[in-house]
């Protein structure tokens, strides 16, 4: 059975691969299906479905959010969701506006600690959903940083000296706008929830009542023991299975197309069974 991949990145948010180009590599890797899930932006799509026709790989439109749910913090992404969307592409619009805001702190906190950086290097390095990868890079290409590791160690991350946090929006507001487009919602890498066992089933189980539909067992990162424990869960609560490589180019080195690090393989069988769930809430004439 060829595999797919339902988690990527082009350069329409923070991967350093054009969309055109993220479809002919898919097909070049033998991947019957590939998702484009860039962050807060669908902007990607037209191009990227486009390309499919032309290399013979079926895309599906998607997206990745940021979502609150109380004090955790978790991703969501979106399948399905069209190429054209409608209220929600409004929604997109504002979260990348937020980013600028969210951008512009990270670059007055790196003031604060002699790193002057000016927004418009940043924005040079973007093409579309602007976020601290593109902040990484622009202190790569100034030299403060050796790496972009170091520009998420020292500065970026959670723990930086520069971090700032993410407007998000609340998970249960996020679902609803998916599901009003006629998309999958699915929990994104469970692993970075870091529960598991019983407490992991009562989070997943209360998230399915929201509406997530799926989770997102087959992951890059994930460990076996993982990835059967999200597998299992995924069928003791009837939600749906997909799996992806969080592919971003050169901005996730080692992460390929299809295959992660190298151990992951996504079954294209998980499409029908998605496409199964969708009937189910989509109504008639949707995309
Ligand atoms: P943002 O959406 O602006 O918060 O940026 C989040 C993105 O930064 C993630 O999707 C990853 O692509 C990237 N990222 C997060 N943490 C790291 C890290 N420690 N090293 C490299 N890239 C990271
Ligand atoms: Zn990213
Ligand atoms: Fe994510
Ligand atoms: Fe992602």
């Amino acid at each position: 059975m060829p595999g797919i991949d339902l988690h990527t990145h082009t350069t329409a948010s923070d991967g350093t691969v054009t969309p055109r180009e993220l479809v002919r590599l898919a097909a070049e890797a033998g991947l019957s299906a590939v998702a484009i899930t860039d962050h807060d932006t669908v902007d990607g799509l037209p191009e990227a479905m486009a390309a499919g026709r032309q290399f013979g790989v079926q895309v599906v439109g998607g997206v990745e959010l940021s979502v609150a749910d109380g004090q955790r913090t978790l991703h969501l992404l979106g399948l399905f969701v069209p190429e054209v969307p409608g209220e929600f592409g409004a929604v997109l619009a504002r979260a990348r506006e937020k980013r600028h805001d969210r951008n512009r702190l990270i670059l007055d906190r790196l003031a604060g600690l002699g790193i002057g950086l000016d927004y418009g290097e940043v924005l040079e390095l973007a093409a579309g959903a602007v976020g601290r990868p593109h902040i990484a890079a622009a202190l790569l290409r100034k030299g403060a940083v050796k790496t972009l590791r170091e520009a998420f160690e020292r500065y970026l991350g959670a723990g930086g000296a520069a971090y700032a946090p993410k407007t998000k929006m609340p998970m249960e507001r996020a679902v609803g706008l998916l599901r009003a487009e006629g998309a999958i919602p699915v929990l994104a890498h469970p692993y970075q929830l870091r529960e598991k066992g019983a407490s992991l089933e009562r989070l997943v189980a209360g998230y399915r009542e929201m509406g997530v539909m799926a989770i997102e067992a087959r992951y890059s990162e994930h460990s076996e023991a993982q990835t059967r424990e999200y597998l299992a869960l995924a069928k003791k609560l009837d939600m749906g299975v997909t799996g992806g490589s969080d592919f971003h180019g050169a901005a996730k080195p080692g992460i390929r197309l299809g295959r992660g690090r190298g151990g992951l393989f996504v079954p294209e069988g998980l499409l029908a069974d998605l496409a199964r769930r969708r009937e189910g809430f989509r109504p008639a004439g949707w995309p």
